[in-house]
């Protein structure tokens, strides 16, 4: 088992990082206890706020000596329970390493510290005329270091993929305390294994994350947005698919189911246009050329309305676009508003199979009378499936759950599917891996890990159950 954190060890943080920067106040540990999960807190035993990489060496050097698990947290926003410290030990918050180091317009690069927030990168690289396009939906309060343990996505995945896609250099300590570089500002790299891939979406596993090169695009100069009704869900669902085969992949095709909906607007007290309608679809194109962009949503609209959409709004000026994605952005928070305990999934299949998968978690709701509401990123084929506890008693909460969530993961393999397209595994869905990954791959997984941290200190219980 792990050593306590006694004063001595505190003692040893403080000369660390500053007296300023480790607290073992019960307000700053409650705060540090949890993430965005629900029902999930876990105090840690000090909470280590590390300024640059020389410290975070240190600390993870003292941490593997004296056998103290840490846990790695960015902004905090985590859904699958990674940032929270099942083992108590050291917190240890990156959040003060938040500055963009350099833009390097020449070669299109950006290096940035991974307590910087997502949201704040996007504005500062298009200050320069340039693009970071992963965009989850917490931007303004998750770090880009999360994106990278969790392998985040976000609504542009569809065209832009997502936060791996962009990532060229990375430099990690590991939990020995040695500091690795890979790649850098370079587009291409066959040297030797790709350990850059392996660290992401590693869930803080692995090494901690201290410095990340991206590649950034040219930012594409117009864009526009629709919304789009439609009277039944299985039409909307499909429509995904159908616009997909014109050969027409817009930046974002979002779906929302009605309950999604008006939640969303019971939150922020606006309307959205055809409230009543089964589902919405939100669908971004983009583009430099405004003909070139008319032409996309124009076909878009079509299609849309050939297999079934009520109508199509199109929102062309930052403003209206604007307040579409504010309803978007808005429905997490505001599903736990309807129900304040709320299990958040987020299982992925090829996109072709939502208009199945949809149908399967319907079956699975209504067989163990349980109240799923489903909305997310139908363009690429993730589905965020929530379900809600609402005013279902205790006891019937606890039998049915377990049982609707085997179901919902069940019904996404079947269809090609995976657990998890963007939160990760962490400690909510651990149990759950050998529905989607076979004994030889978890061996081999667990075996990296070995690798990695021998001692098993670098967040303990994460994406496998703790064994020792
Ligand atoms: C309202 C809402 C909307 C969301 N929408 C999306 C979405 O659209 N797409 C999406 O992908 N996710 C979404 N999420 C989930 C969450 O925002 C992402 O998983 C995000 O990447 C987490 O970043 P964070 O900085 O908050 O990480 P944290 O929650 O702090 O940590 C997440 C994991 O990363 C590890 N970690 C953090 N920093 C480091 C580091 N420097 N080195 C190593 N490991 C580290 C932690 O140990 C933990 O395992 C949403 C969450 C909320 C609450």
């Amino acid at each position: 088992m792990y050593k306590s954190v006694d004063d001595e060890i505190v003692g040893r943080l403080r000369d660390i990082v500053g007296d300023s920067n480790v607290s073992v106040a019960d307000e700053d540990r409650e705060t540090y206890s949890h993430d965005e999960t629900t029902g999930l807190k876990y105090l840690p035993e000090v909470v280590v706020k590390a300024t640059d990489t020389a410290q975070v060496a240190k600390i993870l050097t003292l941490a593997n000596e004296e056998k103290i698990p840490v846990t790695p947290r960015g902004g905090g926003t985590g859904l699958s329970g990674g940032a929270v410290p099942l083992f108590g030990g050291i917190l240890l918050s990156l959040e003060k390493m938040d500055r963009i180091l350099e833009i390097d317009t020449d070669n299109l690069m950006v290096t940035v510290q991974p307590g910087l927030i997502t949201g704040n990168l996007q504005r500062e690289v298009e200050r320069h005329g340039l693009f970071y396009p992963p965009d989850p939906a917490s931007l303004d309060s998750c770090s880009i270091g999360g994106n990278i343990a969790e392998g985040a996505g976000g609504p542009r995945a569809v065209k832009y993929g997502v936060t791996k896609d962009y990532v060229c250099g990375l430099e990690a300590v590991l939990p020995s305390g040695e500091v690795i570089r890979m790649g850098g500002k370079i587009v291409k790299n066959a040297t030797g294994y790709n350990l850059m891939d392996l660290l992401i979406g590693s869930e803080g596993t692995l090494a901690v994350i201290t410095e990340i090169t991206f590649r950034l695009l040219l930012l594409p100069k117009l864009k526009v947005d629709l919304l789009v009704p439609f009277n039944d869900l299985d039409s909307a669902a499909a429509t995904v698919s159908e616009i997909i085969r014109n050969r027409v992949v817009p930046t974002t095709i979002e779906f929302m189911e009605k309950e999604a909906i008006k939640a969303s607007e019971r939150f922020l007290g606006k309307q959205v246009p055809f409230d009543n309608a089964e589902a919405h679809l939100l669908i971004e194109v983009d583009g430099n050329r405004k003909e070139d962009v008319e032409s996309e949503y124009e076909t878009v609209g079509e299609i849309c309305l050939d297999n079934g959409a009520a109508d199509v709004l199109v929102a062309d000026s930052s403003t209206s676009q604007e307040r579409l994605w504010e309803a978007r952005r808005a429905i997490t928070e505001a599903l736990e508003h309807m129900s304040p305990v709320i299990v958040k999934e987020d299982v992925v299949v090829p996109r072709s199979q939502i208009p199945a998968l949809l149908k399967g978690i319907r079956e699975t709701s209504e067989r163990y009378s349980i109240s799923i509401v489903n909305f997310g990123h139908a363009g690429d084929g993730n589905v965020h499936v929530n379900i809600l506890k609402r005013d279902m008693p205790d006891e019937e909460w606890s039998s049915a759950l377990p049982k609707a969530l085997k179901g919902v993961f069940e019904t996404a393999i079947s269809l090609g599917g995976m657990l998890s397209g963007e939160h990760g595994i962490g400690i909510v869905k651990r149990d759950y891996l050998p529905l989607a990954l076979d004994d030889p791959q978890i061996e081999l997984m667990r075996g990296i890990k070995k690798t990695f941290d021998p001692n098993n200190i670098l967040n303990p219980g994460k994406i496998f159950p703790y064994s020792g």
